[in-house]
């Protein structure tokens, strides 16, 4: 008999892999959370179904949430003579549901093609596809063979809604999932017990919050850690393994219990001894200037431009000419501060957002060029991996070949503020973040990355365009998205006005 009850799914055994305490609260205290790679993952889902519709035969396709008539329809499909192909068919064995994304009939049994949407083949996948083939199997299906199915990295967008080359399916994992089916049903056996569980295993946070998958659940888990007043070695960024051997191995926790010889940093981007550094202004509980600050900021000249850009790995592409995770400029703010006598409000920024313009980067890249003018210094935070980065690219494009001279000089004119802060300052406050959002907590400003529903992340600000490129998106939630994406994006050029303003006044 089919049974239609379940309590662990295949995304719940993965969290219980990774912690006992994060299945719990999936099972008892869940987050949904809406993030940016679920809808590249749904938006991929639907090209795997267009491909795998066409020149297979009869599909039954049972995507959807999960009811109780679509486990005895995918047994049906599966018997029946004339199904050929099945999307996200639904099994169940030890009280767990999977859903299948693709099932393809082959001359002895089935194939089962699983969908992600990275553009590599990762490890971590062996063991989520196969929870998948063991259940299937389990139900009863000959499983013949297994592939991943990817992004397939090289795809350009060439229009017309044209993304026959967009999925890579040469994966064929089926020895290598074998392997790993054996241990499905044990660990099944160990997990399925929290369900019921009244009290959340007492398990600390540690390396494993964030690997192989951040966990949503960090803010309440810190919540409940025990408070303690020492500042912990770990804050130390790029902290040396040797150095966190060496504190498990002595059981120290406290940065000021760390032997000062021992912090021997050096970075590209920060001052020589950097951890020292940070160690001292903990001790003494004072920031750190730099005696090169001052000639550091002699070097700019005014009026200064502050430039932040939004931007989005698309996974499936929608602006011809462009890759899956190629990054899509959409959006940025410039906030100008014409002389240091003068003050700059919030409204002074000008502003730059669109979302499927076919011709966005040239669009973007013209009215930014406008926007900085030709004289001054222009600051972004975090500038070479990302606005600097992104104007280089811009440069190989077709239709921004003749701006290219004048992208160089904007890159010329670009100062990267997380390098200056890096070489030049410290507060403890900072709590060993370099990010624009943590500094702004040390110094004196109006900026507050902390308001409710706000977006307070770059990740955020990709998950709006989605959400404003979804036909489905109501015209209402468009307006909000696209009100809360400015709001966000002047916020961060304001932020770092203040920034260099406190850097400036601190040796006047
Ligand atoms: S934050 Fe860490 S300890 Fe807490 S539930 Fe998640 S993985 Fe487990």
């Amino acid at each position: 008999m089919i049974s239609n009850n379940y309590k662990l799914t295949k995304t719940k055994i993965l969290s219980g892999l990774q912690c006992h305490k994060k299945l719990w609260y999936d099972f008892h205290q869940q987050i949904s959370k809406d993030n940016h790679s679920i809808h590249i993952g749904n938006r991929f889902g639907e090209e795997v179904k267009k491909k795998y519709q066409v020149g297979y035969g009869k599909f039954k396709d049972f995507t959807g949430p999960f009811d109780s008539t679509k486990v005895k329809d995918t047994e049906e499909a599966i018997n029946s003579d004339n199904i050929n192909v099945i999307f996200e068919g639904a099994f169940i064995y030890l009280d767990t549901l999977i859903r299948a994304d693709v099932l393809i009939r082959k001359k002895n049994g089935w194939e089962l093609l699983e969908a992600k949407s990275s553009t590599k083949l990762k490890s971590e996948y062996i063991e989520d596809i196969a929870i998948q083939s063991f259940i299937v199997k389990k139900c009863g299906v000959n499983l013949t063979s297994i592939k991943l199915i990817h992004i397939n990295k090289d795809f350009i967008y060439e229009g017309g809604d044209n993304y026959e080359d967009l999925i890579n399916d040469t994966n064929d994992i089926t020895s290598k999932v074998i392997l790993k089916e054996k241990e499905v049903s044990s660990y099944i056996k160990d997990l399925i017990p929290l369900a019921v569980e009244k009290k959340s295993p007492n398990i600390s946070m540690g390396d494993h919050c964030n690997n192989p998958h951040t966990c949503d659940y960090q803010s309440r888990c810190k919540a409940i850690e025990p408070k303690t007043n020492i500042t912990s070695y770990e804050i130390l960024p790029w902290c040396p393994k040797k150095l966190k051997k060496y504190c498990l191995e002595k059981k120290i926790k406290d940065l000021q219990k760390v032997p000062t010889d021992l912090l021997v940093s050096q970075r590209e981007g920060y001052v020589q001894d950097y951890h020292k550094i940070i160690q001292a202004a903990h001790k003494c509980n004072k920031p750190w200037f730099s005696p090169d600050l001052k000639n550091a900021i002699k070097e700019f000249n005014f009026p200064y431009y502050f430039m932040d850009f939004e931007y989005v790995n698309q996974g499936v592409p929608i602006i011809k000419g462009t890759q899956p995770y190629y990054r899509l400029p959409f959006q940025w703010s410039v906030h100008k501060w014409e002389s240091i006598d003068k003050k700059i409000k919030p409204s002074d920024e000008k502003p730059f957002l669109e979302f499927d313009d076919q011709d966005i980067e040239r669009r973007f890249v013209e009215s930014l060029l406008k926007a900085v003018g030709e004289n001054g210094t222009i600051f972004a935070h975090n500038a070479g991996p990302v606005e600097i980065s992104i104007l280089k690219k811009l440069k190989e494009k077709d239709n921004c070949k003749h701006l290219v001279d004048k992208i160089d000089k904007l890159i010329e004119r670009t100062v990267d503020t997380q390098v200056l802060v890096g070489e030049n300052f410290y507060h403890p406050k900072m709590n060993g973040k370099y990010k624009l959002k943590e500094i702004i907590k040390a110094i004196p400003s109006d900026v507050s990355y902390e308001e409710k529903d706000n977006i307070a992340g770059g990740t955020e600000a990709q998950l709006a365009w989605f959400i404003l490129t979804d036909n489905k998106t109501l015209k209402n939630e468009k307006e909000l998205q696209k009100k809360l994406l400015t709001d966000y994006c002047a916020k961060d050029t304001l932020a770092l006005y203040y920034l260099v303003k406190h850097l400036m006044d601190s040796y006047v």
